[in-house]
């Protein structure tokens, strides 16, 4: 990386350097940059044009960026002035140099760009500084670019709510058109969210927003965005129908013997989450095996709900009124045998939102959190791993990633950072390695029905099935979903 060059040896305008050494200096070795004042020295007050005095001189040493390969700190060395009438002090202006935080401009750059995408210990010690004040640096910078860092006020808009150890609930809002994250605010009541919206600017812009069944939101939409539309995610909907499935399949597990019990490499219930239409012959297989025993014929019943479920959106893509026919068909069609109640529960749900529901074929994009909701998931993940960085710091590495930089310092901005399919969303401290960001190409478009945002979990106990809230202890179980599903 031409480290070794001279090439990148700082100048500071009216001042001239005398020596560059490397040497030790608290245990570091680092290179030091002598520098000294040259330029005009005033002999009369600039305040009130009395004689100036001598008033002894000073050095004050300032981070710069790597030289040589070592951290490189700059001493820089200057006269003083003092008027004895008016007491004014005269010193040079040191131009290039950021004097609250002893750091070179162009190091105060760089040391925010790396606490992007590293931890603040590794930033520290490639510049030779203490954790802190990388930390210190980054929070002035993304404050700094927050005023000038303003994504376009997305028309189709995503809320996603996730928990954060230390930090609590955080809402994740989303441009779905794009793809990109568009911000992130402390808290989801109804009163935080209102004041978010109502502060964003150009709300008028916004036209479709796009949640779970939290009833709180249909407020905020109201009051301050006067243009949206609410729309319930469908993806989070359809995630109840395998809920409901799992429910009865574990009723009918409880009367089964250990013979009973259908084998299979990852677990029927994997098996029966499966859509029909991706099934391998042999999953297809244990279906109809038990459609055909006396004891497991509800289970395949419940496999049909849920299918059929999932059909209403998949089959009638194009048209709301065959729809909310379907819907209909599919609430007649739920046996009045009591342990499909989890499925009568499931249609209430849907009258409960019919309208937000139902707005999804009005929309004139595939509306879905889809997406977001599996990164979601990495993201809990990460949160429980993290120590908790601030929010502040948290939404900053999260927002301001390099290519979003990079285009406000070409082009003005434009769009937040991308949402990658895979890997996480948010960066803490403790992710170290993380690759930088490529903007995905739309042939990669998700699909929405593969993910689900509830698996394995149990309503009242690991999440709240009124709203989609996931508790902490849900939190855990969703970590080890995918090879720990119990089967029968
Ligand atoms: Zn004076």
């Amino acid at each position: 990386m031409g480290n070794n060059s001279i090439g990148d040896v700082l100048t500071i305008p009216h001042f001239e350097l005398l020596n560059l050494d490397k040497t030790t200096k608290n245990n570091i070795e680092k290179v030091i940059l002598v520098m000294k004042y040259n330029g005009n020295i005033p002999v009369t007050c600039p305040n009130c044009g009395e004689k100036l005095y001598k008033h002894g001189e000073r050095t004050i040493s300032f981070i710069d960026t790597t030289l040589l390969g070592s951290p490189a700190e700059a001493e820089i060395s200057f006269p003083r002035r003092r008027c004895k009438k008016c007491g004014t002090i005269w010193r040079p202006d040191i131009q290039d140099v950021d004097e609250g935080h002893y750091v070179t401009n162009r190091a105060f750059a760089k040391i925010a760009n790396s606490s992007i995408k590293q931890s603040f210990e590794d930033v520290a010690k490639e510049y030779g500084i203490v954790p802190t004040t990388a930390k210190n640096i980054f929070v002035n910078y993304i404050r700094k670019k927050g005023d000038v860092l303003r994504f376009q006020t997305p028309a189709f808009i995503g809320l996603d709510e996730i928990k954060i150890k230390k930090l609590g609930e955080v809402t994740v809002i989303t441009d779905l058109e794009h793809k990109t994250l568009y911000d992130m605010t402390l808290g989801r009541n109804q009163k935080t969210l209102t004041e978010y919206f109502a502060n964003m600017p150009n709300p008028e812009r916004v036209i479709w927003v796009c949640t779970d069944m939290y009833r709180p939101f249909e407020k905020t939409i109201k009051e301050a965005l006067p243009n949206a539309r609410w729309v319930i995610d469908h993806y989070h909907l359809v995630a109840y129908a395998n809920l409901a499935m799992d429910a009865v399949r574990k009723e009918i597990q409880k009367g089964l013997s250990d013979k009973e019990r259908i084998a299979t490499k990852k677990g029927l219930a994997y098996t029966l989450r499966t859509r029909q239409s991706k099934m391998t012959s042999e999953e297809a297989a244990q279906i109809k095996e038990c459609r055909n025993s006396e004891k497991l014929n509800k289970l395949a019943i419940a496999f049909d709900l849920k299918e059929d479920f999932f059909n209403i959106y998949d089959e009638n893509r194009t048209s709301k009124e065959n729809a909310q026919k379907a819907f209909s068909d599919w609430e007649k069609s739920i046996p009045a045998d009591d342990i499909f109640e989890p499925f009568r529960t499931l249609a209430k749900t849907v009258h409960n939102f019919y309208e937000q529901i139902f707005n999804y074929w009005d929309c004139p994009i595939a509306i879905t959190n889809g997406f977001t909701e599996c990164t979601n998931r990495i993201i809990r993940e990460n949160s429980v791993r993290g120590r908790g960085s601030s929010f502040e710091v948290l939404r900053g590495r999260t927002l301001f990633r390099k290519v979003n930089l990079q285009a406000l310092e070409t082009s003005g901005m434009l769009l937040g950072p991308s949402i990658p399919k895979k890997g996480p969303v948010f960066h803490f401290e403790e992710i170290k390695g993380i690759e930088d960001e490529t903007v995905e190409d739309e042939s990669t478009y998700y699909d929405s029905f593969s993910c689900d945002p509830f698996a394995g979990l149990k309503a009242w106990e690991d999440y709240d099935p009124e709203t989609g809230e996931i508790f902490d202890d849900g939190i855990s179980k969703l970590e080890s979903y995918e090879d720990d599903l119990p089967f029968i």
